[in-house]
């Protein structure tokens, strides 16, 4: 069945299910020091140095946690308070601003939210994104230049329901000459574009966005970056995520991580299949909009309205048809929430709410892009004849 909802979830690719399955069949805890023990150890280092080469990182940086939403947290929160801690001896070192790009995923928007509701003295501010939903840096330069003490700065490396791509070189150094921390959520971006932690201070990872298993993720810290742990108990990862690893998660995303690394033209083999899935589809549907189109943009994402149409009834009428797209907008107690990121680029509710996000990945094909189109089509045809009868 044509699955093009990788954004989502990737489907589990095979190097991963093999490390899982091996895993699972190791008995030690990878904090004993008998033999069992440190076999087990030896699969969660193995899996860092690959997730640390993945981020152009060094393995210490890396932190592994149960998935980019508790990366991001540990992030938020532990910047924070770690900065709150520091602030004993370095003077100004407490972060009293929060900027966070206004399309950024729940994960983080929820959570900044959070922080500046709890602690004391600390500002959220959204940055907005300009039409094309990318980063607008003359706002970020005008956030940076006001107010006092440390500030915070949260943009992903690529939004999720669009595939834009922020221009995080420029945001890193304004935020470096700003003396500001940064946080990059690279979930979506990761094993699709090149990333570079050595550009933050933070950098959030999910393994299910790129073909491994769902409740595993990694923070990749910074060395001088402030960090409170957030879970703390038996002094696992350097104190700093206490809690036995998942050991079989671990394992499955440093596989998954490997698969990337190791395949090269996986990249361009997906844009292929999402660029003639565009092509095919303002053929066949003429006023379909394909939203960030002109920014650079991750080459397995496509997000498009078609006029007229639900984006729920869409993806309900292509699920029939055994199509796996996502909705653009989300549906909240039978009203159509149109998307933020969406909200954030300026698009009407109407046209925001006939939006899908279509996402290609590892193992997509151009018949799964055919697909689409093909079911897309014969909806817009059934909703025409309606419309005239
Ligand atoms: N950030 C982004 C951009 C995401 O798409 C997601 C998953 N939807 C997350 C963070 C959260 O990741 P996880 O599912 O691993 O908690």
């Amino acid at each position: 069945m044509p699955y093009c909802d990788h954004n989502a979830t990737a489907p589990l690719r095979p190097l991963s299910r093999d490390a899982m399955a091996h895993a699972l069949g190791l008995t030690g805890n990878p904090s004993s020091v008998h033999a069992h023990g440190r076999a087990a150890r030896a699969v969660v280092e193995q899996a860092r140095d690959r997730v640390a080469k993945l981020a152009h990182a060094k393995p210490d940086q890396v932190i592994f946690t149960s998935g980019a939403t508790e990366a991001n947290g540990l992030a938020l929160w532990g910047a924070v308070e770690g900065a709150i801690d520091r602030s004993v001896t370095e003077k100004s070192a407490r972060i009293t601003r929060l900027f966070v790009s206004a399309i950024e995923h729940s994960s983080v928007l929820k959570t900044a939210e959070a922080v500046a509701e709890r602690v004391a003295g600390v500002r959220l501010e959204l940055l907005p994104v300009t039409a094309n939903g990318v980063l607008d840096l003359e706002a970020l330069r005008a956030a940076l230049r006001e107010g006092k003490g440390r500030a915070l700065v949260a943009v992903m490396a690529a939004n999720n329901e669009t595939g834009v791509i922020q221009p995080v070189a420029e945001i890193s150094r304004l935020c470096r000459e700003a003396g500001a921390l940064l946080l990059v959520d690279a979930v979506t971006a990761a094993g699709k574009i090149d990333l570079d932690a050595g550009l933050c201070d933070y950098m959030a990872l999910s393994a299910h966005k790129l073909g491994g298993p769902q409740g595993a993720g990694a923070l990749v810290v910074g060395e001088d970056a402030p960090l409170a742990p957030q879970m703390t108990g038996g002094g696992q990862q350097k104190g700093l995520r206490a809690g036995t690893e998942n050991l079989s998660g671990i394992a499955g995303f440093g596989a998954a991580v490997e698969s990337v690394l190791a395949d090269a033209g996986e990249r361009g083999r997906v844009a292929s299949v999402r660029d003639r899935f565009e092509r095919t589809l303002k053929a066949r549907l003429a006023d379909a909009v394909i939203f960030g189109e002109s920014a650079p943009r991750l080459g397995n994402t496509s997000n498009v309205a078609l006029p007229g149409l639900a984006s729920q009834n869409i993806v309900i009428a292509l699920d029939l048809d055994g199509v796996m797209v996502s909705s653009g907008s989300s549906c909240s107690s039978g009203k159509i929430a149109p998307s933020h990121v969406l909200s954030a680029m300026g698009v009407v509710d109407d046209l925001a709410g006939a939006s899908i996000r279509v996402s290609f990945g590892w193992n997509s094909t151009d018949l799964d892009g055919d697909a689409v189109v093909a079911s897309l089509e014969k909806l817009a045809a059934r909703v025409r004849a309606r419309a005239a009868a």
